[in-house]
């Protein structure tokens, strides 16, 4: 038995502190902080009223690397589970070496005033984290995090080789609103409005934002158009799958929502560079969250389902194979369990089973660790008990 800390309250955090707190069996004690201390607190009821548990609270601004530390040492978690948002990871992981305390998040460190996915930066800390004797792993939510996982999974059990994977992503649901992301905006924003990229013959190669599309049949939803993005499970992926040819990321999106990005777009306020308003020095794309829907907010009324996979082509006994593994998540269904919509559900609940493979010590080692590198099979028999099903079909 082990103690937890979670770090952020939004919409993953709030599915990550529920599913800490009925994981009764492995986590002794669940602390809950963020910068704020209102959500913490207002979700703390929320989960003592729902699941009986008490959990506890903090406020900490992550990125005072001393503030932090010190709560680490006070409180002495197993693991830290960062889900602020990407800028705060390298300060989470200096405060978690500096106090000898595992690390998990779910998205990759970006700088504020560039918007870069790469590992590179997470990646750095290999050596401190492996001399430290701690583990760091980097994207466990779904995608990155479960696509990765399920990658693994084909590479271990059905392909010899994995040549080309499409990793496709559909939110197939509805919450109502003319425009609304479904987790943090601004982080959201960044990645689709971004030049597309993905990984061939050796190299990256680059697409004009949204520039291409395909259509794809979801489980579970239908026929959806799906553009072609960056993602950053892209770049650990290329690297450690064997024989890999091709890997690409799909993701859907509905018309309304593209016009409302183009028109946003158009008038500048998705920029990410400070300009001068009334004086003041603003952000166009933090002014821009602060008038969107909260992704928390959404859940009450969301419908539908969202459907994700990896479509993996290779070669078994030297024939050419074709699967397709994912999972089907209902908005409704998460929303009983634990008051959240299916894209926070299906982030926070891999998070919870990637801390619970760390506590068990299913999955060890010292050092910086993506999803593929780590065992997938006790992991994806975890959160398909933990609430994430996913199914194998020959294509
Ligand atoms: P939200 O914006 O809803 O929540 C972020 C939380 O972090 C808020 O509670 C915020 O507090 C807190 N926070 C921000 N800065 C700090 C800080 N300096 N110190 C302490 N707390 C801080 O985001 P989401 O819940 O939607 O997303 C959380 C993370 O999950 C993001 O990194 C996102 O990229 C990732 N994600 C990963 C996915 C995956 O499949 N791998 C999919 C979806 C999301 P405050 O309220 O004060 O701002």
């Amino acid at each position: 038995m082990s103690k937890v800390l979670i770090i952020g309250a939004g919409g993953v955090g709030g599915v990550v502190a529920h599913k800490a707190a009925m994981e009764k069996t492995h986590f002794s004690e669940v602390m809950l902080a963020s910068r704020r201390l209102a959500p913490v607190e207002k979700l703390a009821a929320e989960i003592e009223q729902m699941h009986g548990r008490k959990i506890q609270t903090a406020q900490v601004d992550a990125d005072d690397v001393p503030a932090l530390t010190k709560l680490l040492k006070d409180y002495q978690p197993k693991v830290v589970i960062n889900v602020a948002l990407p800028y705060q990871d390298l300060h989470i992981m200096d405060a978690c070496l500096a106090a000898g305390v595992d690390y998990l998040d779910t998205a990759n460190y970006e700088p504020p005033d560039v918007a870069k996915f790469e590992y590179k930066w997470q990646w750095a800390y290999q050596d401190r984290f492996a001399k430290a004797g701690r583990m760091a792993l980097l994207g466990s939510g779904f995608d990155p995090g479960v696509t990765n996982v399920f990658c693994a999974y084909v590479q271990k059990h059905l392909l010899d080789e994995v040549h080309y994977v499409d990793i496709v992503d559909c939110n197939g649901g509805s919450h109502g609103k003319a425009f609304a992301t479904n987790f943090n905006p601004e982080i959201n924003i960044r990645e689709i409005t971004a030049r597309g990229r993905y990984w061939e013959g050796g190299e990256w190669k680059e697409t004009d934002p949204l520039s291409v599309a395909r259509m794809f049949d979801y489980p579970g939803v239908g026929e959806r158009k799906s553009f072609l993005l960056y993602h950053e499970e892209l770049e650990s992926l290329a690297k450690n799958l064997k024989g890999l040819k091709r890997i690409r990321f799909w993701m859907t999106f509905g018309e309304a929502y593209l016009k409302h990005l183009e028109v946003m777009q158009n008038i500048g306020i998705t920029r990410i560079d400070e300009v001068e308003f009334e004086g003041k020095k603003i952000v166009p794309i933090k002014f821009l969250r602060a008038l969107l829907p909260d992704p928390a907010s959404l859940a009450a009324n969301y419908t539908g389902k969202t459907s994700i996979g990896c479509l993996c082509e290779g070669v078994k006994n030297g024939q050419k194979k074709r699967y397709f593994i994912y999972n089907i998540c209902d908005h409704a269904e998460t929303y009983k369990e634990v008051r959240a919509q299916a894209v926070s559900y299906t982030t926070g609940v891999p998070a919870v089973t990637g801390a619970v493979m760390m506590v068990t010590g299913a999955w060890k080692g010292a050092g910086v660790f993506n999803m593929e590198q780590l065992d997938p099979d006790p992991f994806l028999e975890d959160v398909g008990k933990r609430g994430l099903p996913w199914h194998v079909e020959e294509r």
